[in-house]
């Protein structure tokens, strides 16, 4: 009986503390802005890095390219801090 103690005993010494979630992972847009910060007051959708592909597809120039929908980016999105203005845009 006494080794049943034990095992008690040593089950009881482990933390009870629920595991913390899965990190989650970063969109594309998130890690643009996590690395490059924001531009207050513009959009993607008038960035002069902003490819559109023959299929009708918008893609960043400057984030990785890939052929899938993962990387796949929108024109209403909030600017990353490489925003250039596309010709005949003027910043506000
Ligand atoms: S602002 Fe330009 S460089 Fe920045 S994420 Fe948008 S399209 Fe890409």
């Amino acid at each position: 009986m006494t080794a049943l103690t034990d095992w008690d005993a040593l089950f009881a010494a482990v933390p009870t503390t629920p595991a913390a979630p899965p990190a989650r992972r970063l969109t594309p847009l998130e890690q643009m802005h996590q690395v490059h910060g924001v531009t207050p007051g513009q959009r993607c959708g008038d960035c002069a890095f902003l490819l559109t592909t023959y299929l009708g597809y918008f893609k960043c120039e400057r984030f990785r390219l890939t052929h899938g929908p993962g990387t796949d980016w929108r024109k209403k999105w909030q600017a990353c801090g490489l925003f250039q203005a596309t010709e005949g845009e003027s910043d506000p």
